[in-house]
């Protein structure tokens, strides 16, 4: 494209375009993204930056790693789209492999996360009425205050966010909030037409918020005790994000069902999956639920690869040790924090939270100014979560940073 002004930087000239012609529903950095190779993405006018969100943890394995993106040119030459009329040939090797992967029995492959969520809430709901006996249209489903598990008119249903509502009703109903970390919360919450728990094991949007030790083994026991389904949302937790494949992994428990999303593709597309045993996901029969493009072959070539890729390349390892050390880097920042401008540092994994007493934002500004793009989470919470690919080095380059900033 042209630069269309001689006055207004590309930057500018691109920012007005979208503002002008774009629905104004996110509040971005003002920077424009080029290209990108691993940790580092550069911008329309040639600046380089450390890349410390990752997309939402949507490119674990790095900006276009080149073993996907060769699954993916070499699958876009074959056939990308069947619709599942049809068998492709890809969908099954993919089922297969996350089978042996995870565990899990069965999967539904869809495309977004929020998505796969629905379909969770539509799985439980059905599992709850046919299989757990629940009077039909009667099934509840708990959920946690400060959730964030998407966007759909259900979903925001159940958000504590009031802006995540405002002006959206009329809602469903059969959602019961309970706090965040508190098992006898939800003892109290179940009653016989509870059908499920859905949680995420760590609260990413809600600011990377970790439960008690302990938690999620005791709200297993519980949904077992109860005949509960435990649906984990690891949209944003799963895939290496924590140092363990799956977070759930920490508490040695298993869940009933657990969505996935997000680094399932590397970022180079949406792709989400629904996975549980077959008698959960046998409740769904033809008609029930479907996409024109879940399991599509692109898809399924391209989240094989990026699956691949996650374990052949130790990506899970890497993110427990680079994210302890990227952690302790962190925590030393607070310990020579004179003007007492954080107010807790916490993280598992390579997914840190530095909270703030003050606003967030005029700090993911400086550090974008110093080259690393982070970005503000519930106005106090800067979020670290840059691609598992990021070496000891790159740390040690961003934590210079982040300490001129957070001096500043
Ligand atoms: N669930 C969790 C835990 C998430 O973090 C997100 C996105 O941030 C979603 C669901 C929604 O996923 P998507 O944006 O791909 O629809």
């Amino acid at each position: 494209m042209q630069q269309l002004s001689e006055n207004l930087s590309y930057t500018q000239e691109l920012i007005d375009l979208e503002n002008e012609f774009g629905v104004h529903n996110y509040h971005p950095l003002d920077v424009v993204i080029e290209r990108a190779e691993g940790v580092w993405v550069y911008d329309v006018e040639g600046r380089r930056y450390l890349d410390c969100l990752a997309a939402y943890s949507a490119v674990n394995q790095g900006h276009c790693h080149p073993k996907i993106l060769r699954a993916l040119m070499d699958q876009a030459g074959k056939i990308t789209l069947t619709s599942r009329a049809f068998h492709n040939e890809q969908l099954p090797h993919y089922l297969k492999e996350l089978n042996d992967l995870t565990g899990f029995e069965m999967a539904m492959p869809l495309n977004s996360g929020t998505e796969a969520v629905e379909a969770a809430i539509k799985i439980a709901r059905k599992w709850g009425h046919k299989i757990k006996g629940i009077p039909e249209g009667k099934a509840e489903i708990i959920v946690c205050d400060g959730n964030f598990h998407g966007r759909t008119i259900a979903i925001v249903s159940f958000s504590s966010s009031p802006e995540y509502r405002d002006g959206f009703g009329p809602f469903p109903a059969g959602f019961k909030s309970i706090p965040y970390g508190d098992v006898e919360a939800l003892r109290a919450a179940i009653t016989p037409n509870t059908c499920a728990f859905l949680v995420e094991p760590i609260q990413g949007e809600g600011g990377i918020i970790i439960p008690p030790d302990g938690y999620l083994h005791a709200a297993a026991e519980i949904c077992k005790q109860n005949n509960v389904l435990l649906v984990l949302d690891e949209i944003q937790s799963g895939l290496g994000r924590t140092g363990k494949l799956f977070c759930y992994e920490h508490e040695n428990i298993v869940p009933d069902v657990l969505i996935l999303g997000k680094a399932l593709a590397g970022g180079f597309m949406p792709v989400s999956a629904v996975l549980a045993s077959r008698e959960i996901l046998g409740v769904i029969q033809p008609g029930d639920h479907g996409s024109t493009f879940g399991g599509n072959p692109l898809a399924c070539a391209v989240a094989r690869a990026a699956l691949r890729v996650l374990i052949d390349e130790k990506m899970i390892d890497r993110a427990a040790e680079l994210g302890d050390y990227f952690l302790d880097r962190i925590r030393a920042i607070q310990s020579r924090d004179k003007r007492k401008i954080i107010k807790e540092i916490r993280g598992k994994g390579l997914w840190i939270a530095i909270e703030l007493h003050g606003m967030a934002r005029p700090y993911c500004e400086a550090l974008k100014e110093e080259g690393i793009l982070a970005k503000e989470t519930h106005d106090h919470i800067i979020r670290i979560a840059p691609p598992l690919t990021i070496t000891r080095d790159e740390i040690d380059w961003a934590v210079e940073r982040l300490t001129k900033v957070l001096d500043a």
